[in-house]
């Protein structure tokens, strides 16, 4: 069922009706079984429609599959992040310095490292030669 406010461009009256679909409307109207509930007037037309109907649905749907898209976007996150805690060394801020010393000084503790560098750092790293992977990281404020 949609219900849509209809308006008479006789003499302007707005009023609601129920129809089955938008088709049955159309289907009504070219019959001329719509007409204006104080004139008569059959130039009635569809006017908005009623927007509370409409609007929650899909803003329910939408809000919860971004919802769900996020939730699986940090676990995968999350997932990468405890790997990389686990396996990687945190130097924080000196990522690239660090980079360039495992690159040149060939530091073989067989740990990689991790930390921030800026868009720069990484461009010039990779013009040394040294490959760097930028992945997304969320701060977990409950550690
Ligand atoms: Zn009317």
């Amino acid at each position: 069922m949609i219900k849509y406010n209809l308006v008479c461009k006789k003499c302007d009256l707005i009023f609601d009706s129920w129809f089955a679909s938008s088709l049955e409307f159309d289907k009504l109207k070219k019959k001329e079984l719509i007409n204006c509930h104080r004139c008569g007037s059959l130039r009635v037309e569809k006017g908005l429609m009623a927007p509370k109907l409409i609007n929650k649905t899909f803003r329910d749907k939408n809000e919860k599959k971004d919802l769900l898209k996020h939730q699986k976007i940090k676990k995968i996150i999350d997932k990468y992040q405890k790997f990389i805690k686990n396996n990687f060394d945190y130097v924080g801020e000196n990522f690239a310095y660090e980079a360039r010393s495992i690159h040149y000084k060939e530091k073989k503790n067989g740990r990689g490292i991790y930390g921030t560098a800026s868009k720069k750092d990484i461009k010039e790293l990779k013009e040394e030669g040294i490959d760097t992977q930028m992945i997304p990281w969320v701060e977990n404020k409950n550690n």
